[in-house]
């Protein structure tokens, strides 16, 4: 009998099996892949992670971001770039695996290679299952088995469809071969994608080549915009990309999602904890692996089995960024052309909304200064609005 069995090991699982490990609880994690394994990711980490690791990570960072290049439909290149940092480029498969190793330093107990196929609450204790037959018991279990994990679609029922798709290739390069300096910047891409932006995430040796859009307002168009995208980009010209992977982004949707029930709660991408604007998932999930894990902890302590606090701590702590984040979204995604233009002229609001990324400025305090400029002087946004459209598509 366990504390607690944590399902899947990306940065929610790890983190909350570390967590649960430095509680003193007795935890088991398990993950079907074996590490190093590949996630299909841009591997961008905001810097509102560094408070949340007790170890450090600048062993896996391969590149610091200070701000991004900007395109639309890969023309009109706009480099705005802070003299702070905004973020850090790794790969997934080596910053993935310290976090496993950090987890089973602290005690946590790791099995991997290992597919967990039912959950069942038994009021008492929960019973997890896994490919090999056998069952495990705990007191508690934190599903973190990534997008369209299990335990958010079957436990919790919530909505695959409800998500973003992506396609994405890691490219090798020689940084002396390309003209472009690729140091300390993100190269995003709006309006090649409907409801989305295409991006290219340099690191050491790879550039993170990828796009992502809304299902509900893209269909299944992506094979097609991805083409586009990586035969007109000034940086990816050159290259033959042959190796693509497509996966999904399953983007915040609705506040009024439980993301607990009985005796498991979910983290990370499985209960949809991704920022709906940016698609920024790796934060959260360490956020909400840590806070899951502490939730358990309390229980145990307390001797009950009451899990509401967690759903507390969401509704006020993250839920309520979710919501303003996706305010941003339908105003930037439902008229790309027109905000590039806004940004060429007013470079500031990319500057602040860095603050946003760091964590320094909530996203609705942004997103109530942005709304208020525009509504401020309704003929200049007019104006920008026919400029854009005079401008090639
Ligand atoms: C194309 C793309 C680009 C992205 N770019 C960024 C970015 O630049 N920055 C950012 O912050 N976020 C980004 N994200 C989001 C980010 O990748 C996720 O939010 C993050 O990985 C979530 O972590 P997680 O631990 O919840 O899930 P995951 O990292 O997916 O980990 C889940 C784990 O569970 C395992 N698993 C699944 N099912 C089972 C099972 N039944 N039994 C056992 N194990 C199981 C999986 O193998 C996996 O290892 C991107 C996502 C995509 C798809």
């Amino acid at each position: 009998m366990y504390s607690a069995i944590v399902i899947g090991l990306g940065p929610a699982g790890s983190t909350a099996a570390h967590t649960l490990a430095n509680a003193g609880l007795k935890v088991i994690a398990f993950e079907k892949e074996t590490f190093p394994r590949y996630k299909s990711c841009g591997g961008c980490i905001s810097t509102k992670v560094e408070g949340l690791f007790d170890f450090d990570i600048s062993g896996v960072v391969e590149k610091t971001i200070k701000g991004g290049q900007f395109t639309y439909k890969s023309a009109r290149p706009m480099d705005i770039i802070s003299e702070r940092t905004v973020g850090y480029n790794v790969m997934r498969d080596r910053f993935d695996h310290l976090l496993v190793e950090e987890a089973a330093r602290a005690g946590a107990e790791i099995v991997e290679g290992c597919k967990v196929k039912a959950v069942a609450d038994r009021g008492t204790h929960v019973e997890v299952t896994v490919d090999s037959g056998e069952t495990y018991s705990a007191s508690f279990v934190i599903g973190a088995d990534g997008a369209s994990g299990f335990t958010g679609r079957e436990v919790f029922g919530l909505n695959p469809k409800e998500s973003a798709v992506s396609i994405t290739a890691e490219v090798e390069y020689d940084a002396s071969a390309i003209v472009e300096n690729v140091e300390e910047k993100l190269f995003i891409d709006f309006g090649t994608v409907p409801w989305g932006y295409g991006w290219v995430f340099p690191k050491d040796r790879y550039l993170s080549v990828g796009m992502a859009g809304e299902i509900r307002h893209m269909g299944s168009t992506i094979k097609r915009h991805f083409e586009e995208f990586v035969t007109s980009h000034p940086l990816l010209k050159s290259f033959e990309i042959t190796e693509r992977v497509g996966w999904t982004v399953p983007i915040f949707y609705d506040e009024k999602k439980e993301l607990f029930k009985g005796r498991v709660l979910l983290a990370g991408d499985t209960g949809h904890l991704v920022d709906p604007f940016l698609g920024e998932g790796i934060y959260y999930a360490v956020l909400t692996g840590r806070a899951a894990a502490r939730s358990v902890a309390e229980c145990i302590g307390a001797g009950h089995s009451d899990l509401s606090g967690y759903q507390r701590w969401l509704n006020t702590e993250l839920l309520p960024e979710f919501v303003s984040a996706e305010k941003i979204a339908n105003l930037i995604y439902r008229y790309p052309r027109l905000w590039f233009s806004i940004l060429e002229k007013d470079t500031d609001i990319m500057m602040r909304y860095y603050d946003v990324i760091r964590g320094e400025e909530s996203a609705e305090v942004f997103y109530n200064w942005v709304f208020s400029k525009v509504k401020s002087k309704p003929w200049k946004m007019l104006k920008r609005w026919v400029d854009s459209r005079l401008m090639p598509a």
